[in-house]
């Protein structure tokens, strides 16, 4: 068992910094927890903290019910995995993977069973007696992986470990780690600025900004439901399309007006932004681009969710392809089929799924 409870943590660093502020998290034991936010919101800090390398300025670190505030890093039984690998560059890798353990005086059997089962897992068997040099990147990042393993610790913090490798490693790795996870049933804590790592590899992520958590939850829920334009924002690639639109009833329904076009808002959002008191105000909407259409039977089925254009550019990715449209003097960007061909310079049609629209407070910028 090794669940982690952050009670208001937070951290002030010499100078007056605020790096992180009331951090309240409970991790579950065995959970992958993901930590995402911009370079400088404090997502190293939280791990630094919890790893016992940087002094907590307020608040209590609980391991497994036992407050840990005061307990050396050494003794926590957490092991951490850095982007940098931190190798030792003079030894062989299973004399890497058993350094920590031969500092702990482990009797020799041990240690070797330690490493060759950890080198077994990670595919290093045939690496063991190499210099770190004598490594690709991704292998060099298995060894520092392993180093972590042979500890058996009760939780696992990994700092943003795949940043250091190209992109076709890094997509492998992910894969890697995340089987990793599932076989030792270890708790892991990990940082990250990459929105694909946070979306597809933990069960929970937590996004911050400025030393504050902005919302926890599991990634689709994250990326289905965002509590305000920051979260919206920040996960998925390409980002949501943000548009400030007219609140505005019209004979009973209420519309998003963009420009000279009205756009339908379903009828209990409509009637929960006019309970709020945003009838006849700007908000801004927010719409992914897999939710706008650029052709198909929604164009013509509803011609009242459907707004001229002019292409912009098309970035072809294989399996789809997005178009940057500009409309009402803004550019969104359209998810089409790659059989779509078009034009730049080219006048389209833009389709709004206004089901899926999200409408955010202009000032506040809370989802409302
Ligand atoms: P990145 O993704 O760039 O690594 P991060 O989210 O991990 O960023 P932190 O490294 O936790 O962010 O830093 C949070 C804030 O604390 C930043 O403003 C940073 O400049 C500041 N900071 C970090 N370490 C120190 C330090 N030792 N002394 C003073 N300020 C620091």
């Amino acid at each position: 068992m090794a669940g982690l409870h952050l009670k208001n943590l937070a951290k002030t660093y010499p100078g007056g910094v605020a790096a992180v502020r009331d951090f309240s998290l409970e991790i579950k034991d065995q959970e992958f927890l993901i930590l995402v936010g911009p370079s400088g919101c404090g997502k190293t800090t939280v791990l630094r903290m919890v790893a016992g390398l940087e002094e907590i300025s307020a608040g209590e670190l609980y391991i497994d019910d036992r407050l840990v505030n005061d307990v050396a890093a050494k003794d926590r039984d957490i092991a951490m995995v850095f982007q940098n690998y931190a190798l030792y560059p003079h030894l062989s890798v299973y004399d890497n993977m058993a350094f920590g353990l031969k500092l702990r005086k482990l009797p020799k059997a041990e240690i070797r069973e330690n490493v060759q089962e950890a080198a077994r897992i990670l595919g290093l068997e045939d690496l063991l007696q190499r210099k770190p040099k004598e490594l690709s990147g991704g292998q060099r990042q298995r060894v520092a992986l392993g180093r972590a393993i042979v500890r058996k610790p009760k939780v696992f913090l990994m700092d943003e470990p795949l940043s250091n490798l190209d992109a076709q490693l890094r997509t492998q790795m992910r894969i890697e780690i995340a089987k990793l996870h599932k076989n030792l049933q270890t708790t892991f804590v990990y940082v990250t600025h990459d929105q694909t790592e946070a979306m597809t590899m933990g069960t929970r992520i937590v996004v911050m900004k400025d030393g504050l958590i902005q919302q926890i939850d599991s990634p689709q829920a994250i990326y289905d439901h965002p509590v305000n334009v920051f979260v919206a924002g920040f996960l998925g690639s390409p980002g949501m399309n943000f548009l400030e639109v007219l609140m505005i009833e019209e004979k009973g329904c209420i519309y998003a007006q963009l420009a000279d076009a009205l756009l339908p808002v379903p009828a209990a959002v409509g009637q929960r932004l006019k309970g709020q008191g945003y009838l006849d105000r700007k908000v801004v909407l927010g719409i992914r681009a897999e939710h706008l259409w650029g052709s198909g039977d929604f164009l013509d089925l509803h011609p009242q969710c459907t707004l001229p254009g002019r292409l912009e550019f098309s970035e072809l990715r294989g399996a789809e392809t997005y178009h940057y449209v500009r409309i009402a003097g803004r550019e969104v960007v359209v998810r089409v089929s790659p059989e779509l061909r078009a034009a730049t310079g080219q006048e389209v049609r833009v389709g709004f799924n206004m089901a899926k629209a999200h409408f955010f407070d202009q000032e506040s910028g809370v989802n409302i």
